[in-house]
């Protein structure tokens, strides 16, 4: 639809970052834009039925709250370590390069609830496989994910493939 390409064309290509030779993808312009805000927000929650939405930080995080919020449910957030006041769990993960981890925050997700992860960009699928598991190890059910942008060369379906994972942008 043409509004979402729109959007798409607000995504921000930045050479270099976060260090050289790596072409950063900012969403930061889709955010600020008012009208690709609320196009993304809605597509993101469409087609999926879920009670509750996790976001990873910290993009996830602002596009998850404003699709719980649009869509009427409450949202958690999956934290990098040393931010939480109390864990439920944690997934330590290997990156491109070196390895990171993602929390889950106590007394957040509940068993059998439906959850939809939402972050911005798809790259190696290592980040959505690190939540889906904390997802599911919390006895939540696991629907599916929603991102922006998805960085097809790098193939991080195959790291997700028996999900129902949806990027609104592929590049
Ligand atoms: P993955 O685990 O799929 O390799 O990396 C995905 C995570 O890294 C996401 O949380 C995403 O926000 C971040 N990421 C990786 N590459 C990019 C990029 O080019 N732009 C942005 N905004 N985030 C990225």
């Amino acid at each position: 639809d043409a509004e979402l390409g729109r959007a798409a064309g607000l995504v921000r290509e930045v050479p270099d970052f976060p260090e050289p030779g790596v072409l950063f993808r900012d969403i930061g312009p889709v955010l600020a834009d008012r009208d690709a805000f609320r196009v993304v927000v809605d597509a993101l929650g469409r087609s999926h039925t879920f009670d509750v939405v996790v976001g990873i930080e910290a993009r996830g995080f602002l596009l998850g709250a404003a699709v719980a919020h649009a869509y009427g449910t409450g949202f958690v957030g999956l934290r990098k370590p040393g931010k939480l006041p109390a864990v439920a769990d944690r997934v330590d993960y290997a990156l491109e390069y070196g390895t990171a981890a993602l929390e889950l925050p106590a007394e957040s997700l509940i068993a059998g609830q439906r959850a939809l992860v939402v972050d911005d960009v798809l790259a190696t699928g290592g980040t959505l496989a690190a939540s889906r598991k904390l997802v599911e190890r919390a006895g939540a059910e696991a629907v599916g994910a929603s991102l922006v942008l998805e960085l097809s060369p790098l193939d991080g379906r195959q790291a997700v493939s028996d999900w129902n994972v949806r990027t609104l942008f592929t590049t």
